[in-house]
Protein backbone atom coordinates (compact mmCIF):
# COMPACT_ATOMS: atom_id res chain seq x y z
CA UNK A 1 0.00 0.00 0.00
CA UNK A 2 1.68 3.16 -0.68
CA UNK A 3 1.22 6.24 0.96
CA UNK A 4 -1.57 8.11 -1.26
CA UNK A 5 -3.87 5.02 -0.08
CA UNK A 6 -6.43 6.30 1.85
CA UNK A 7 -7.38 4.38 4.63
CA UNK A 8 -10.25 3.89 7.13
CA UNK A 9 -10.08 6.56 10.01
CA UNK A 10 -8.42 4.96 13.22
CA UNK A 11 -10.94 3.14 15.57
CA UNK A 12 -13.19 2.36 12.67
CA UNK A 13 -14.01 -1.04 10.71
CA UNK A 14 -14.88 -1.81 7.88
CA UNK A 15 -17.52 -4.87 7.81
CA UNK A 16 -16.46 -6.94 4.89
CA UNK A 17 -18.58 -9.51 3.70
CA UNK A 18 -17.57 -12.19 5.82
CA UNK A 19 -18.61 -10.38 8.71
CA UNK A 20 -21.66 -9.14 7.27
CA UNK A 21 -23.65 -12.31 7.17
CA UNK A 22 -23.04 -12.43 11.14
CA UNK A 23 -23.96 -8.80 11.61
CA UNK A 24 -27.02 -9.98 9.40
CA UNK A 25 -27.77 -12.71 11.19
CA UNK A 26 -27.65 -11.05 14.63
CA UNK A 27 -29.61 -7.76 13.93
CA UNK A 28 -32.37 -10.82 12.58
CA UNK A 29 -32.17 -11.99 16.11
CA UNK A 30 -32.82 -8.57 17.60
CA UNK A 31 -35.50 -7.60 15.24
CA UNK A 32 -37.25 -10.70 15.96
CA UNK A 33 -37.32 -11.06 19.71
CA UNK A 34 -38.09 -7.68 20.18
CA UNK A 35 -40.68 -7.66 18.10
CA UNK A 36 -41.96 -10.94 20.02
CA UNK A 37 -41.55 -8.53 23.44
CA UNK A 38 -43.96 -5.71 21.32
CA UNK A 39 -41.09 -3.69 20.84
CA UNK A 40 -41.01 -1.46 17.78
CA UNK A 41 -38.20 -0.06 15.56
CA UNK A 42 -37.24 4.14 15.80
CA UNK A 43 -34.48 5.29 13.73
CA UNK A 44 -33.12 8.50 14.37
CA UNK A 45 -30.97 11.00 12.82
CA UNK A 46 -26.82 9.83 12.70
CA UNK A 47 -26.18 13.96 14.54
CA UNK A 48 -28.44 16.33 16.67
CA UNK A 49 -27.60 19.04 18.79
CA UNK A 50 -24.66 18.97 20.84
CA UNK A 51 -26.82 20.84 23.72
CA UNK A 52 -29.54 17.57 23.38
CA UNK A 53 -26.27 15.67 24.90
CA UNK A 54 -24.96 18.32 27.22
CA UNK A 55 -28.30 18.61 29.10
CA UNK A 56 -29.24 15.06 28.98
CA UNK A 57 -25.87 13.15 29.58
CA UNK A 58 -24.11 16.02 31.66
CA UNK A 59 -21.19 18.12 31.16
CA UNK A 60 -19.05 15.68 33.64
CA UNK A 61 -19.29 12.74 32.24
CA UNK A 62 -16.01 11.16 30.43
CA UNK A 63 -19.07 11.20 26.69
CA UNK A 64 -19.44 14.50 26.95
CA UNK A 65 -16.27 15.94 28.57
CA UNK A 66 -13.93 14.34 25.96
CA UNK A 67 -15.35 12.07 23.89
CA UNK A 68 -17.83 13.43 21.45
CA UNK A 69 -17.48 14.35 17.64
CA UNK A 70 -18.62 17.95 17.98
CA UNK A 71 -18.87 20.45 15.20
CA UNK A 72 -20.37 24.09 14.41
CA UNK A 73 -21.55 23.75 10.96
CA UNK A 74 -21.59 26.47 8.21
CA UNK A 75 -25.04 27.69 9.64
CA UNK A 76 -23.38 28.42 13.31
CA UNK A 77 -25.03 25.89 14.64
CA UNK A 78 -23.27 23.32 17.25
CA UNK A 79 -23.52 19.54 16.17
CA UNK A 80 -22.24 16.43 17.11
CA UNK A 81 -22.41 13.15 15.88
CA UNK A 82 -24.73 11.02 18.25
CA UNK A 83 -22.84 8.83 20.99
CA UNK A 84 -25.62 7.25 22.69
CA UNK A 85 -29.47 6.91 21.90
CA UNK A 86 -31.29 6.94 24.64
CA UNK A 87 -30.98 10.87 24.54
CA UNK A 88 -31.76 10.94 21.22
CA UNK A 89 -34.87 8.70 21.50
CA UNK A 90 -35.87 11.05 24.32
CA UNK A 91 -35.99 13.82 21.56
CA UNK A 92 -37.99 11.74 19.15
CA UNK A 93 -40.49 10.78 21.97
CA UNK A 94 -40.88 14.20 23.30
CA UNK A 95 -41.08 15.83 19.69
CA UNK A 96 -43.77 13.57 18.29
CA UNK A 97 -45.93 13.67 21.17
CA UNK A 98 -45.32 9.42 21.50
CA UNK A 99 -46.94 9.63 25.10
CA UNK A 100 -50.34 11.24 23.60
CA UNK A 101 -50.46 8.57 21.29
CA UNK A 102 -50.03 5.75 23.26
CA UNK A 103 -49.49 5.96 26.82
CA UNK A 104 -46.73 3.27 26.84
CA UNK A 105 -44.73 3.29 24.20
CA UNK A 106 -42.34 0.40 23.45
CA UNK A 107 -39.14 1.06 21.30
CA UNK A 108 -36.16 -0.76 19.78
CA UNK A 109 -32.76 0.58 17.96
CA UNK A 110 -29.71 -0.63 16.24
CA UNK A 111 -27.72 2.44 15.46
CA UNK A 112 -24.66 3.38 14.58
CA UNK A 113 -22.71 6.02 17.64
CA UNK A 114 -19.05 7.44 17.76
CA UNK A 115 -17.30 8.23 20.76
CA UNK A 116 -13.20 9.75 20.53
CA UNK A 117 -12.41 6.51 23.14
CA UNK A 118 -8.51 5.20 23.14
CA UNK A 119 -9.60 2.33 20.88
CA UNK A 120 -8.23 -1.07 21.50
CA UNK A 121 -9.91 -4.76 21.11
CA UNK A 122 -14.05 -4.43 22.24
CA UNK A 123 -13.64 -0.58 21.77
CA UNK A 124 -14.04 1.71 18.97
CA UNK A 125 -14.19 5.13 17.69
CA UNK A 126 -17.78 3.85 15.95
CA UNK A 127 -19.54 0.99 17.06
CA UNK A 128 -22.94 0.06 17.27
CA UNK A 129 -25.43 -0.48 19.89
CA UNK A 130 -28.79 -2.13 19.92
CA UNK A 131 -31.02 -1.42 22.75
CA UNK A 132 -34.76 -0.34 23.91
CA UNK A 133 -36.17 2.41 25.43
CA UNK A 134 -39.80 2.17 26.95
CA UNK A 135 -41.71 5.24 28.28
CA UNK A 136 -44.70 5.04 30.50
CA UNK A 137 -44.72 3.01 33.10
CA UNK A 138 -43.41 3.57 36.55
CA UNK A 139 -44.09 -0.08 37.29
CA UNK A 140 -41.45 -3.26 38.34
CA UNK A 141 -43.08 -5.05 35.51
CA UNK A 142 -41.77 -2.96 32.86
CA UNK A 143 -38.14 -3.00 34.70
CA UNK A 144 -38.63 -7.01 34.43
CA UNK A 145 -39.81 -7.15 30.90
CA UNK A 146 -36.76 -5.05 29.43
CA UNK A 147 -34.30 -7.04 31.71
CA UNK A 148 -36.01 -10.18 30.11
CA UNK A 149 -35.90 -8.66 26.75
CA UNK A 150 -31.44 -8.15 26.71
CA UNK A 151 -31.38 -12.03 28.45
CA UNK A 152 -33.45 -13.49 25.74
CA UNK A 153 -31.76 -11.98 22.95
CA UNK A 154 -28.16 -12.72 24.69
CA UNK A 155 -28.93 -16.74 25.06
CA UNK A 156 -30.59 -17.06 21.45
CA UNK A 157 -27.74 -15.69 20.35
CA UNK A 158 -26.13 -18.54 22.35
CA UNK A 159 -23.94 -16.51 24.43
CA UNK A 160 -22.56 -18.60 27.24
CA UNK A 161 -21.89 -17.44 30.94
CA UNK A 162 -23.57 -14.18 30.74
CA UNK A 163 -23.93 -12.53 34.14
CA UNK A 164 -26.83 -9.87 35.06
CA UNK A 165 -25.38 -7.49 37.44
CA UNK A 166 -28.27 -5.57 39.41
CA UNK A 167 -28.52 -2.65 41.70
CA UNK A 168 -30.88 0.39 42.07
CA UNK A 169 -29.48 4.19 42.81
CA UNK A 170 -33.04 4.96 43.93
CA UNK A 171 -34.71 8.25 43.30
CA UNK A 172 -33.56 11.55 43.18
CA UNK A 173 -34.33 12.40 46.14
CA UNK A 174 -32.21 9.36 47.87
CA UNK A 175 -29.10 10.02 45.18
CA UNK A 176 -29.24 13.66 46.73
CA UNK A 177 -28.60 12.19 49.99
CA UNK A 178 -26.66 9.56 49.16
CA UNK A 179 -24.35 12.02 47.66
CA UNK A 180 -23.42 14.29 50.62
CA UNK A 181 -23.34 10.84 52.83
CA UNK A 182 -20.08 9.46 50.10
CA UNK A 183 -18.73 12.97 49.84
CA UNK A 184 -18.43 13.07 53.53
CA UNK A 185 -17.20 9.03 53.59
CA UNK A 186 -14.56 10.39 50.63
CA UNK A 187 -13.49 13.47 52.31
CA UNK A 188 -10.47 12.11 54.42
CA UNK A 189 -9.14 9.59 51.54
CA UNK A 190 -9.71 12.59 48.88
CA UNK A 191 -5.17 12.77 48.47
CA UNK A 192 -5.38 8.97 47.86
CA UNK A 193 -7.61 9.13 44.94
CA UNK A 194 -6.77 9.33 41.18
CA UNK A 195 -6.94 12.72 39.59
CA UNK A 196 -10.19 11.67 37.43
CA UNK A 197 -11.86 10.71 41.05
CA UNK A 198 -10.88 13.80 42.64
CA UNK A 199 -12.18 15.49 39.59
CA UNK A 200 -15.75 13.30 40.35
CA UNK A 201 -15.73 13.97 44.06
CA UNK A 202 -17.08 17.56 43.17
CA UNK A 203 -19.65 16.78 39.48
CA UNK A 204 -20.23 13.60 39.79
CA UNK A 205 -19.22 11.31 43.13
CA UNK A 206 -21.08 8.37 42.23
CA UNK A 207 -19.29 7.94 39.17
CA UNK A 208 -16.23 7.18 41.52
CA UNK A 209 -17.84 4.31 42.50
CA UNK A 210 -17.33 3.19 39.21
CA UNK A 211 -13.50 3.00 39.70
CA UNK A 212 -11.03 -0.09 38.14
CA UNK A 213 -8.06 1.42 40.53
CA UNK A 214 -7.54 -1.47 43.44
CA UNK A 215 -6.47 1.16 46.05
CA UNK A 216 -9.80 3.23 45.57
CA UNK A 217 -11.78 -0.32 45.46
CA UNK A 218 -10.29 -0.63 48.67
CA UNK A 219 -11.03 2.45 50.04
CA UNK A 220 -14.63 2.29 48.96
CA UNK A 221 -15.15 -1.31 50.90
CA UNK A 222 -16.19 0.45 53.77
CA UNK A 223 -17.91 3.35 52.10
CA UNK A 224 -21.78 3.71 52.98
CA UNK A 225 -24.13 1.27 50.72
CA UNK A 226 -26.94 3.34 48.53
CA UNK A 227 -29.84 0.76 49.38
CA UNK A 228 -29.32 2.46 53.10
CA UNK A 229 -30.26 5.79 51.22
CA UNK A 230 -33.63 3.83 49.42
CA UNK A 231 -36.80 5.69 50.36
CA UNK A 232 -39.66 3.11 50.87
CA UNK A 233 -41.09 3.50 47.65
CA UNK A 234 -37.22 2.67 46.12
CA UNK A 235 -37.16 -0.20 48.09
CA UNK A 236 -40.76 -1.70 47.32
CA UNK A 237 -39.93 -1.21 43.64
CA UNK A 238 -36.61 -3.10 43.82
CA UNK A 239 -38.25 -5.83 46.02
CA UNK A 240 -40.60 -5.95 42.90
CA UNK A 241 -38.43 -6.33 40.31
CA UNK A 242 -36.10 -9.01 41.98
CA UNK A 243 -39.99 -10.47 42.52
CA UNK A 244 -40.01 -10.74 39.34
CA UNK A 245 -36.56 -11.46 37.64
CA UNK A 246 -37.31 -14.37 40.28
CA UNK A 247 -40.51 -15.68 38.82
CA UNK A 248 -38.63 -15.40 35.19
CA UNK A 249 -36.23 -17.80 36.65
CA UNK A 250 -33.42 -14.99 35.55
CA UNK A 251 -30.29 -15.03 37.48
CA UNK A 252 -28.69 -12.09 38.87
CA UNK A 253 -26.35 -10.86 41.22
CA UNK A 254 -26.95 -7.62 43.37
CA UNK A 255 -24.17 -5.33 43.09
CA UNK A 256 -24.56 -2.41 45.57
CA UNK A 257 -21.46 -0.66 44.01
CA UNK A 258 -23.34 -0.49 40.22
CA UNK A 259 -24.09 2.57 38.72
CA UNK A 260 -24.50 3.94 36.15
CA UNK A 261 -22.34 6.99 34.58
CA UNK A 262 -25.03 9.31 33.03
CA UNK A 263 -27.12 11.58 35.16
CA UNK A 264 -30.38 10.76 34.58
CA UNK A 265 -30.49 7.05 35.72
CA UNK A 266 -33.07 6.54 38.65
CA UNK A 267 -33.65 3.19 40.48
CA UNK A 268 -32.89 -0.18 38.55
CA UNK A 269 -29.73 -0.13 37.48
CA UNK A 270 -28.15 -3.18 35.74
CA UNK A 271 -25.33 -4.28 33.38
CA UNK A 272 -24.69 -7.69 31.71
CA UNK A 273 -21.24 -9.04 30.94
CA UNK A 274 -19.65 -12.01 29.19
CA UNK A 275 -16.91 -13.36 30.68
CA UNK A 276 -15.09 -14.49 27.72
CA UNK A 277 -14.74 -11.22 26.96
CA UNK A 278 -11.83 -10.22 29.48
CA UNK A 279 -11.29 -7.02 29.85
CA UNK A 280 -14.65 -4.88 28.13
CA UNK A 281 -16.78 -8.02 29.12
CA UNK A 282 -19.55 -5.49 29.97
CA UNK A 283 -21.79 -6.15 26.75
CA UNK A 284 -25.04 -4.39 27.74
CA UNK A 285 -26.17 -1.72 30.08
CA UNK A 286 -29.19 -0.33 30.87
CA UNK A 287 -31.37 1.33 33.62
CA UNK A 288 -34.60 3.86 34.32
CA UNK A 289 -35.09 7.16 33.74
CA UNK A 290 -37.69 8.59 34.95
CA UNK A 291 -36.28 12.19 35.22
CA UNK A 292 -35.47 12.30 31.95
CA UNK A 293 -37.87 13.56 29.51
CA UNK A 294 -38.70 16.27 31.91
CA UNK A 295 -34.96 17.71 31.94
CA UNK A 296 -35.64 17.87 28.39
CA UNK A 297 -38.04 19.89 28.09
CA UNK A 298 -41.06 17.00 28.13
CA UNK A 299 -44.01 16.11 30.26
CA UNK A 300 -42.64 13.62 33.23
CA UNK A 301 -42.58 10.54 31.62
CA UNK A 302 -41.41 7.12 33.61
CA UNK A 303 -38.23 5.62 31.31
CA UNK A 304 -36.42 2.53 31.11
CA UNK A 305 -33.92 1.06 28.21
CA UNK A 306 -30.55 -0.40 27.95
CA UNK A 307 -28.26 -0.15 25.02
CA UNK A 308 -26.25 -3.41 24.13
CA UNK A 309 -22.62 -2.98 22.37
CA UNK A 310 -22.89 -5.16 19.29
CA UNK A 311 -19.58 -5.59 18.07
CA UNK A 312 -18.68 -7.29 21.26
CA UNK A 313 -21.64 -9.73 21.14
CA UNK A 314 -20.39 -10.52 17.97
CA UNK A 315 -16.96 -10.81 19.74
CA UNK A 316 -18.62 -12.97 22.73
CA UNK A 317 -20.28 -15.16 19.73
CA UNK A 318 -17.23 -16.15 18.03
CA UNK A 319 -17.43 -19.71 17.88
CA UNK A 320 -21.07 -20.06 16.36
CA UNK A 321 -21.55 -20.88 12.95
CA UNK A 322 -23.07 -18.19 10.17
CA UNK A 323 -24.65 -19.58 7.19
CA UNK A 324 -23.93 -17.86 4.14
CA UNK A 325 -26.11 -17.49 1.04
CA UNK A 326 -24.88 -20.04 -1.22
CA UNK A 327 -25.10 -19.82 -5.15
CA UNK A 328 -27.57 -22.05 -5.96
CA UNK A 329 -27.34 -22.47 -10.02
CA UNK A 330 -23.83 -20.77 -12.26
CA UNK A 331 -24.75 -20.71 -15.87
CA UNK A 332 -21.61 -21.22 -18.27
CA UNK A 333 -22.00 -19.07 -21.19
CA UNK A 334 -19.69 -20.03 -24.42
CA UNK A 335 -19.24 -17.52 -27.55
CA UNK A 336 -20.78 -14.12 -28.22
CA UNK A 337 -23.85 -15.15 -29.24
CA UNK A 338 -24.77 -16.88 -26.03
CA UNK A 339 -24.23 -13.69 -24.01
CA UNK A 340 -28.37 -12.20 -23.64
CA UNK A 341 -29.40 -15.90 -23.45
CA UNK A 342 -27.60 -15.94 -20.46
CA UNK A 343 -28.06 -13.11 -18.86
CA UNK A 344 -31.83 -12.83 -19.40
CA UNK A 345 -31.81 -16.39 -17.78
CA UNK A 346 -30.01 -15.59 -14.73
CA UNK A 347 -32.32 -12.35 -14.54
CA UNK A 348 -35.43 -15.45 -14.84
CA UNK A 349 -34.33 -17.73 -12.31
CA UNK A 350 -33.38 -14.22 -9.74
CA UNK A 351 -37.20 -13.48 -10.23
CA UNK A 352 -37.63 -17.19 -9.06
CA UNK A 353 -35.86 -16.88 -6.11
CA UNK A 354 -32.71 -18.67 -6.88
CA UNK A 355 -29.36 -17.21 -5.89
CA UNK A 356 -27.89 -17.67 -9.86
CA UNK A 357 -24.12 -16.39 -10.80
CA UNK A 358 -23.06 -16.04 -14.41
CA UNK A 359 -19.69 -15.12 -15.96
CA UNK A 360 -18.50 -11.63 -15.92
CA UNK A 361 -14.95 -12.19 -17.42
CA UNK A 362 -15.81 -13.67 -20.45
CA UNK A 363 -13.44 -17.10 -19.43
CA UNK A 364 -13.05 -20.30 -20.88
CA UNK A 365 -15.58 -23.16 -20.38
CA UNK A 366 -12.66 -24.89 -18.36
CA UNK A 367 -12.51 -21.75 -16.04
CA UNK A 368 -16.26 -21.49 -15.87
CA UNK A 369 -16.97 -24.50 -14.43
CA UNK A 370 -13.88 -24.19 -11.75
CA UNK A 371 -15.71 -21.12 -10.89
CA UNK A 372 -18.88 -22.74 -10.49
CA UNK A 373 -17.05 -25.42 -8.74
CA UNK A 374 -15.44 -23.08 -6.07
CA UNK A 375 -18.83 -21.98 -5.25
CA UNK A 376 -19.68 -25.27 -4.34
CA UNK A 377 -22.93 -25.20 -6.70
CA UNK A 378 -25.32 -27.30 -6.92
CA UNK A 379 -26.23 -26.84 -10.66
CA UNK A 380 -24.57 -25.25 -13.79
CA UNK A 381 -26.49 -24.59 -16.48
CA UNK A 382 -24.44 -24.91 -20.17
CA UNK A 383 -25.36 -23.18 -23.31
CA UNK A 384 -22.93 -22.82 -26.00
CA UNK A 385 -23.58 -21.93 -29.42
CA UNK A 386 -24.62 -25.37 -30.62
CA UNK A 387 -27.18 -25.75 -27.44
CA UNK A 388 -28.30 -22.04 -28.27
CA UNK A 389 -29.18 -23.60 -31.71
CA UNK A 390 -31.26 -26.37 -30.63
CA UNK A 391 -32.70 -25.35 -28.24
CA UNK A 392 -31.43 -27.20 -25.72
CA UNK A 393 -29.21 -26.54 -22.29
CA UNK A 394 -27.51 -28.91 -20.52
CA UNK A 395 -27.96 -28.97 -17.02
CA UNK A 396 -25.18 -30.73 -14.80
CA UNK A 397 -25.52 -31.59 -11.40
CA UNK A 398 -22.48 -31.27 -9.30
CA UNK A 399 -23.03 -33.25 -6.60
CA UNK A 400 -24.18 -36.56 -8.61
CA UNK A 401 -22.08 -35.69 -11.41
CA UNK A 402 -25.52 -36.47 -13.90
CA UNK A 403 -25.71 -34.52 -16.73
CA UNK A 404 -29.40 -33.56 -18.69
CA UNK A 405 -31.04 -32.01 -21.71
CA UNK A 406 -33.73 -29.45 -20.85
CA UNK A 407 -35.53 -27.06 -23.58
CA UNK A 408 -34.66 -23.60 -23.11
CA UNK A 409 -38.51 -22.82 -22.65
CA UNK A 410 -38.80 -24.80 -20.41
CA UNK A 411 -35.61 -24.61 -18.07
CA UNK A 412 -37.06 -21.95 -15.45
CA UNK A 413 -39.87 -24.57 -14.78
CA UNK A 414 -37.20 -27.51 -14.67
CA UNK A 415 -34.61 -25.42 -11.93
CA UNK A 416 -37.57 -24.30 -10.02
CA UNK A 417 -38.76 -28.01 -9.08
CA UNK A 418 -35.48 -29.12 -8.05
CA UNK A 419 -34.54 -29.50 -5.03
CA UNK A 420 -31.24 -27.04 -3.74
P1 LIG B 1 -22.87 2.64 27.34
O1 LIG B 1 -23.69 3.35 26.28
O2 LIG B 1 -21.57 3.32 27.61
O3 LIG B 1 -23.66 2.31 28.56
O4 LIG B 1 -22.45 1.24 26.72
C1 LIG B 1 -23.35 0.19 26.47
C2 LIG B 1 -22.61 -0.92 25.78
O5 LIG B 1 -22.07 -0.43 24.54
C3 LIG B 1 -21.38 -1.41 26.53
O6 LIG B 1 -21.76 -2.41 27.43
C4 LIG B 1 -20.52 -1.95 25.42
O7 LIG B 1 -20.92 -3.25 25.09
C5 LIG B 1 -20.82 -1.04 24.27
N1 LIG B 1 -19.79 0.03 24.11
C6 LIG B 1 -19.66 1.18 24.78
N2 LIG B 1 -18.64 1.90 24.32
C7 LIG B 1 -18.09 1.19 23.30
C8 LIG B 1 -17.00 1.39 22.39
N3 LIG B 1 -16.27 2.50 22.41
N4 LIG B 1 -16.74 0.43 21.49
C9 LIG B 1 -17.49 -0.69 21.41
N5 LIG B 1 -18.53 -0.94 22.24
C10 LIG B 1 -18.83 -0.02 23.17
Amino acid sequence: MNNKTIRAIKGTQDILPEESIKWQSLEDEIRKISSYYGYQEIRTPAFEKTKLFSRSVGEETDIVSKEMYSWTDQGGEDLTLKPELTASVARAFIQHNLGLISPVNKLYYIDALFRRERPQKGRYRQFHQFGVEAFGSEYPEIDAEVIALAISIFKSLGLEGIKLNLNSIGSLECRKNYRIALKEYLKPHLTNLTETSQNRFNHNPLRILDTKAPNEIKILEDAPDISDYWTNEDKTHFNEVIEYLEILKIEYVLMPRLVRGLDYYTRTTFEITAPSLGAQNAICGGGRYDGLTEMLGGKPTPGIGFAAGMERILLAMKSKQFNKNKVQIYIVGLGDHTRTTVIKLAQELREQNLITEFDLLRRSLKAQLREANKMNVKYAIIIGEEELESNQLEVKNFSTGNQQKVKLSKIVEHMNSLSF
